[in-house]
């Protein structure tokens, strides 16, 4: 979608998805006739019967809805170096790692060019309706909070690392977004550097050296922004010592291609920014940091992340730091492949949704909840296809993908809130398998951040209390099982307050099967677990020693059993406890 110029042609973009959403079954059907007819002889379609066929009717007939379970030795023997058509005709070239905070584990998925092109797709989409909405001017750069996650080669000879680091990686990345990304303040040294806290610390000071020309600022998930203003609350001294003598501190920047990097930008003593930086963050650092990004970058014109599902505890907080300046959700999207489109830059965070773009992939949902509310049969109910959703309804989606999953259950549960012509504008609920649950109650991650919110609301908020992080588990290690709620506070509070916290959360879940098990004891009085400072910080970097990529990290916010380091961290770092009264 170029101009004539060669330059991103913006309208052009936005009337080729006008043309794709008009009639989304249409492109749906084309879609999946494509999937299909290009991967007819791969060995998964071939061993369900599909035997070439390629309509929506004869695929649902044959194909089976599949778990990454399902797929998994599928997707190892790729891994393992089968180069047979084993998924797809054409050749997996690397794999996506995902998080793996789901369940504690990184699933393998794999990734090819065509998927590289549809994300390419989805992000000028969303590009183009931001710029429209926001314009920004090409001359200027964008401070990135993006780092470059480890990889390694599989026993086949294929790279394994996240699906952002694969995309970075591709060699059409860097011609694909020249358009519509603005060059990045730091240098690839320092996205690519091999230590965290490094790169975080040297991305601070590039941004700071950019200051006037910063026109946005990004971070994939919104809890890697807040930790980098977090981060900067503490080192700005540093950083502002590091700009007046010229060159980075040896402490902080030990990497030797990294130090190399930013000292070059860095060049000659520069006092003066030094100065200006500092008498800025005295003046901050008094009001709580309350609007530092556009005192820092005064030309920023929004602030770009995902603050959508378990991030959206951290809209308070972003809020506070860009001050005026809007706060536009990032796409919806997976290793797997991408979902939905941003299209409506200006709504809130709270509200966005993700318009599906039809052609690329094709999309099946699975009823999770009558419109009444209460549960029809999840695993029974039948899936529907893209435009047969109805707005209201609950639904796990499913995907079938250009990279080898066929009718593959993505685990997340979306709410349709509306049609961008006859396609579904999504809402993201949850993560379908993070859920509390012990008896006939479900809590999904979304119930438990409500009732955060609530306590927060009703009781913290008057105690100038607030809760920086939090997480929740089903413990079932006694007899009846309780939910536990952990959560880390930004100053001591007492007893009494935090006693009535603990009755509010057991309150505030109000499902139903929770309620009534709560009154016939068949679940034990909530457990609320106050954290030592510092305990979700450990959670983090537990994660990243055992290789989890900082760029895609989210807490869960309801701990799967099998998360057992996550836990024992948790429990080892509980202050006091208190068990709710609520049902007494
Ligand atoms: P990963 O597989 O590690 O790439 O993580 C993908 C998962 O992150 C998705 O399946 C969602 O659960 C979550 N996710 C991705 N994008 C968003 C978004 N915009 N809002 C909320 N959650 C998201």
């Amino acid at each position: 979608m170029l101009g004539t110029k060669g330059e991103f042609c913006g309208e052009e973009v936005i009337a080729e998805f006008e043309r794709l959403t008009r009639d989304a079954a249409t492109v749906q059907r084309e879609t999946l006739r494509r999937i299909l007819h290009e991967n007819a002889a791969v060995e998964y379609l071939q061993r369900v019967g599909l035997a070439g066929r390629t309509d929506p009717d004869a695929f649902r007939a044959c194909v089976p809805l599949a778990t990454h379970d399902d797929l998994e030795p599928y997707i190892r023997r790729i891994a393992d170096g089968d180069s047979s058509p084993v998924l797809t005709a054409k050749p997996i070239t690397s794999i996506s790692l995902s998080s793996g905070t789901t369940q504690g584990k990184r699933k393998y998925l794999p990734f090819n060019d065509e998927l590289f092109k549809l994300t390419m797709h989805v992000y000028r989409t969303s590009f183009a309706f931001r710029n429209r909405a926001f314009p920004v001017d090409d001359d200027g750069k964008a401070l990135q909070f993006v780092y470059g996650s480890q990889q390694f080669t599989t026993k086949g000879g294929l790279t394994a690392t996240t699906a952002t680091t694969n995309l970075y990686r591709n060699e059409e990345y860097k011609a694909a977004t020249r358009d519509m990304q603005l060059p990045c303040c730091s240098p690839d040294e320092v996205i690519f550097g091999p230590d965290f806290a490094e790169s975080l610390y040297c991305h601070l000071l590039c941004g700071l050296l950019s200051a006037g020309e910063v026109r946005t600022v990004f971070s994939m998930f919104g809890h890697n922004l807040v930790l980098a203003l977090e981060t900067f609350e503490r080192v700005w001294e540093e950083l502002c010592g590091d700009i007046r003598r010229g060159a980075p501190s040896p402490t902080r920047v030990t990497d030797p291609a990294v130090r190399r990097a930013v000292s070059a930008l860095l060049a000659a003593p520069n006092p003066k920014l030094a100065d200006e930086v500092a008498r800025k963050c005295s003046r901050l650092s008094s009001s709580n940091w309350h609007g530092v990004i556009p005192a820092l970058w005064p030309n920023a014109k929004y602030v770009h992340t995902i603050v959508t599902g378990s991030m959206e505890h951290y809209v308070k907080k972003l809020r506070h730091y860009a001050g005026g300046l809007p706060l536009v959700a990032m796409d919806y999207g997976a290793s797997e492949g991408m979902i939905g489109a941003n299209v409506e830059p200006e709504i809130p965070p709270e509200s966005a949704t993700f318009t599906v773009l039809p052609n690329i992939a094709y999309f099946e949902f699975i009823p999770v909840k009558s419109s009444d509310g209460a549960d029809t049969s999840y695993a029974e109910a039948e899936p529907v296809g893209l435009t047969e959703v109805t707005v209201g309804e609950h639904y796990e989606v499913v995907m079938t993908t250009f990279a080898g999953l066929y009718r593959y259950r993505m685990g997340d549960v979306v709410k349709v809130v509306g049609f961008y012509h006859s396609t579904p504008k999504l809402k993201f609920v949850c993560r379908g398998k993070l859920m509390l649950s012990i008896n006939i109650d479900k809590n999904t991650e979304q119930d438990v951040q409500l009732a955060i919110d609530s306590t927060a609301n009703k009781i913290l908020a008057a105690e100038s209390l607030e809760v920086l992080e939090y997480t929740s588990h089903a413990d079932l290690s006694s007899n009846p099982g309780h939910y536990v709620v952990f959560w880390e506070l930004n100053a001591d509070a007492n007893d009494d307050v935090l006693q009535s916290c603990c009755d509010e959360l057991d309150r505030s879940f109000v499902d139903a099967g929770y309620v009534s098990s709560r009154k016939a004891r068949a679940i034990g009085p909530l457990e609320l677990r106050v954290l030592k400072p510092g305990t979700f910080q450990k959670v983090l970097k537990r994660s990243l020693s055992l290789g989890a990529p900082v760029n895609q990290f989210k807490l869960p916010r309801c701990m799967a059993r099998s998360n057992t380091n996550v836990l024992q961290i948790l429990c080892g770092n509980a202050m006091k406890v208190f068990f709710s009264t609520a049902y007494e």
